[in-house]
């Protein structure tokens, strides 16, 4: 890693209506990217099928999020669904001081939050289905809800993408490998700036000197 140019680390977000394919985009970008961790949030929401406490989310009592917004633990916190969501502070900045990278699988709320309490670093990026009719058929293949949490999702599912223009990039996911090619991309060019690359003066002089 010596030879490599000190940089920041990158806040990667994925935002989409549920079923719009950011979770498992998001999965498949770290399958073969080591240096993009995940930012796991707290939920007050119970676990799903499958869902493993402490990497799909911290599953956490109303009291203890309480507490956690009390003690300034969270970066940002929003209710999606009647359910409580929050980002952890301190593996946030550990990861930028770092030069690593973080995934952030949140809702519009929390990106401009995120984006208020930390402007430079995040990147930020909107998963729009290719149509109405194949969100919901995606919704119901992940048999992860019953018939009203379905309804209510799509219920919601259009006013999450009334957000899509506060996102500095917006990827239609019509083909799930080539929506992972266009965010590996994002990433891949947003690593390169100028401005993130915090060793490229001390590299610049070594290489004339
Ligand atoms: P789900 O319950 O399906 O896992 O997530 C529901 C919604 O909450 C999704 O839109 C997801 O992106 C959002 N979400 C998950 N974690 C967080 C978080 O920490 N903060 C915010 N603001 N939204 C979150």
């Amino acid at each position: 890693m010596s030879n490599e140019i000190a940089r920041r680390g990158i806040l990667l977000v994925l935002s989409s209506p549920s079923g719009g394919g950011k979770t498992s985009i998001g999965r498949a970008l770290r399958v073969t990217d080591p240096n993009l961790g995940l930012s796991v949030s707290l939920t007050t929401r119970p676990p799903r099928e499958g869902e493993i406490d402490g990497k799909d989310y911290h599953f956490v009592s109303a009291a203890r999020f309480d507490e956690a917004v009390r003690n300034g633990e969270l970066i940002e916190h929003a209710e999606v669904f009647g359910a409580r969501y929050g980002t952890p502070r301190a593996p946030v900045e550990a990861a930028l001081a770092e030069g690593r990278d973080l995934l952030f699988d949140i809702d519009w709320q929390g990106t401009r939050q995120l984006r208020a309490a930390l402007p430079g670093d995040v990147v930020s990026v909107f998963i729009l289905p290719p149509s109405m009719a194949e969100l919901e058929r995606r919704l119901r293949a992940r048999r992860a809800d019953d018939e009203a949490t379905v309804r209510r999702r799509m219920g919601k599912a259009a006013a999450e993408i009334a957000h899509w223009d506060e996102y500095d990039y917006v990827v239609v996911n019509r083909d799930f490998d080539l929506a992972v090619a266009s965010v590996r991309a994002v990433l891949a060019a947003e690593r390169l700036k100028r401005v993130r690359q915090t060793g490229l003066a001390s590299f610049v002089s070594a290489l004339l000197a």
